[in-house]
């Protein structure tokens, strides 16, 4: 699998970091790991091709891991050289369909699939088998419907928390990953409880026996902080605080 983070952000205006999304390429699957405010206008740079997408997971519904939501249909729909005959398979938190029948009151024709279908699965822990890849969600300590994604290819885990505080689910989450994305969105001086630090990602990240540990979702008064050193003292694996645009490979 391939893990290329677009936005490793929050909801905070950050010139280098934008809002939450991914693309995870698992097989001949293209995934867009949540669709944060600027991700779409950044998946060019990643060199994948925005109508390519077979899957999206959303983690919530906080706009910055949505906004783009709309905005990508609206491109679908708008953009000559997009021909797109493919599904779009949706799977999100409780509440996305009820998000998507807002959307398409809103913009209707506008937003509205041409020549393919959108399909939507609404969960709280449930598993997925697409081919050889499986998805698994597991509920989050965030919001009441947030949910975290754990992908499954060949003998390869990934684990994306989205957002959250600290929580054993979130362990079982990352049970033996090869590669945990977690949340941190503040440093240990400042502990939120539906946000983790980069101790209580570590303390996650070394009871599930994760192997790599990339840190992410960073408000910017994270990032005046030594994150990796405040990591280290939780975590005995490799960590790394999220660059944009790097291809993690797992
Ligand atoms: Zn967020
Ligand atoms: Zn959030």
């Amino acid at each position: 699998m391939k893990y290329t983070i677009i936005g490793s952000g929050s909801c905070v205006p950050n010139a280098d970091r934008n809002s939450s999304g991914a693309i995870l390429e698992a097989g001949d699957k293209i995934i867009l790991v949540d669709c944060g405010t600027g991700i779409l206008h950044n998946i060019p740079k990643t060199g994948y091709d925005y109508t390519s997408i077979d899957i999206i997971c959303i983690t919530h519904l906080h706009l910055d891991h949505i906004n783009d939501f709309g905005a990508l249909l609206f491109a679908y729909c708008n953009d000559p050289d997009c021909d797109r005959k493919k599904d779009l398979q949706v799977i999100g938190p409780i509440g996305f369909k009820n998000y998507y029948r807002g959307l398409k009151k809103l913009y209707g024709e506008s937003i509205k699939p041409k020549n393919y279908k959108i399909k939507i699965s609404e969960t709280e822990q449930s598993s997925f088998d697409i081919g050889k890849l499986k998805i698994k969600t597991f509920k989050t300590y965030h919001t009441e419907e947030s949910i975290g994604f754990r992908f499954e290819y060949e003998d390869r885990i990934l684990a994306v928390s989205g957002d959250t505080g600290y929580h054993e689910n979130i362990i079982e989450l990352c049970r033996g990953a090869s590669l945990a994305v977690l949340e941190c969105s503040f440093p240990d001086e400042l502990n939120f409880e539906y946000h983790l630090t980069p101790s209580t990602a570590g303390k996650i990240a070394e009871k599930a026996g994760v192997k790599r540990l990339i840190l992410t979702h960073l408000y910017p008064i994270a990032e005046k902080y030594p994150l990796i050193k405040q990591c280290k003292k939780c975590f005995s694996g490799e960590i790394e605080v999220a660059i944009n645009f790097e291809k993690y490979i797992i």
